[in-house]
């Protein structure tokens, strides 16, 4: 029987699905395993199950001599070097469409949260210092009528703008290739990303991380924000620079951010941004409902399947492999 290392327990549904198909081998415990721990299981396996804190690397790579697939239980896979996978004929996969709303949820969540500053609010009340109703009492930003900026009207962006309609707000996007459909379907207006930030009052990230992407807000982005705005991000970490960021809220740049990624995790300790009351972090949970998870997992499982019976899995996302594998037959 094939084998199939997994880099972590995931849903059960997807376990039965791989055990039913392969010998298979799950990392125990909640945190990543050890580069060494991946490539001794992976020595010897057909199939990886990654995440997306697991940094599948050339050398990993290097080590899979029977690897066929690296199936990334996530939508973005900049965790894995392509360009390895690659040339050793490996399919990556990952897991669109499945999480979507979740991550709209909770890029809307954030977004309210950090304009009704919820947050601040709770510990308000239970800290003891709340004495009774007051007019000026903790008083946030309307949505009605506000413009949101989305950087990225893909899957996860356009579910954002269909849930600020409900808000009466007015949305802007922008991204590198215009979209008229989605602009007539949902209701979007195109702008430059300059136009766009300096007319926002939320901006939303919901770009993938890629060297484009890369540190796309930094000081002088934030610095063309309006003094009233907000930044969500909900993306990756790496494509907001932090210390601009800190800056842009310590400096009244911006009103005030909602972070769901950050440039490091686990966010150090000593992170000034954990200071700030202006500011609202979510542990990287976009995707955290069990129903989701489990259909991402149920996803990677069944393109693995697929992988083993020498099938093509779908959403490969390193199409040029399908090349390589047949100049190999
Ligand atoms: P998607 O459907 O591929 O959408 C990505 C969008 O980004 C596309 O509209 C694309 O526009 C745009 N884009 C690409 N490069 C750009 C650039 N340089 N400037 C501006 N826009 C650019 O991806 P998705 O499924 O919505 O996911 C988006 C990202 O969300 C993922 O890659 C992942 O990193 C993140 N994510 C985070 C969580 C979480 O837990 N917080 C959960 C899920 C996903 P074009 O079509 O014009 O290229």
């Amino acid at each position: 029987m094939k084998k199939v290392y997994i880099t972590r327990q995931i849903a059960e549904e997807a376990l039965k699905l791989l055990r039913e198909n392969a010998n298979v081998t799950v990392h125990s415990g909640t945190l990543p395993p050890k580069k060494n721990e991946i490539i001794k299981n992976i020595r010897d396996a057909h199939g990886l199950v990654a995440l997306l804190t697991d940094q599948i690397d050339a050398e990993i790579i290097d080590h899979g001599k029977q690897l066929t697939i690296i199936a990334n239980v996530a939508v973005g896979y900049d965790n894995i070097d392509l360009e390895a996978a690659t040339r050793k004929g490996i399919y990556v996969t990952n897991t669109p469409g499945v999480l979507d709303d979740a991550t709209a949820d909770l890029a809307f969540t954030i977004l309210l949260a950090v304009a009704r500053r919820i947050p601040e609010a709770d510990s308000f009340v239970r800290s003891g210092q709340w004495k009774g109703w007051s007019p000026n009492l903790l008083l946030g930003s309307d949505l009605r009528d506000k413009t949101l900026g989305i950087i990225g009207l893909g899957r996860i962006g356009s579910e954002v703008a269909k849930r600020a309609k409900c808000f009466k707000m007015k949305i802007v996007y922008y991204q590198p290739q215009r979209d008229l459909e989605k602009e007539t379907n949902i209701g979007v207006r195109y702008v430059s990303l300059e136009e766009l930030l300096s007319i926002s009052d939320f901006v939303s990230l919901h770009v993938p991380l890629t060297s484009e992407t890369r540190s796309m807000i930094s000081r002088r982005e934030l610095n063309k924000m309006k003094k009233t705005a907000y930044l969500i991000n909900t993306s990756r970490g790496q494509v907001v620079d932090e210390e601009a960021l800190y800056e842009a809220l310590t400096e009244g740049e911006i009103k005030g951010a909602a972070l769901d990624v950050y440039d490091k995790e686990p966010i150090s300790p000593d992170n000034p941004l954990l200071k700030l009351k202006n500011i609202v972090l979510t542990p990287h949970i976009g995707s955290a409902t069990l129903e989701t998870r489990t259909r991402m997992a149920v996803l990677a499982a069944e393109n693995t399947v697929k992988a083993l019976k020498n099938e093509i899995p779908s959403c490969i996302v390193n199409p040029q492999v399908l090349e390589h594998r047949k100049n190999k037959t």
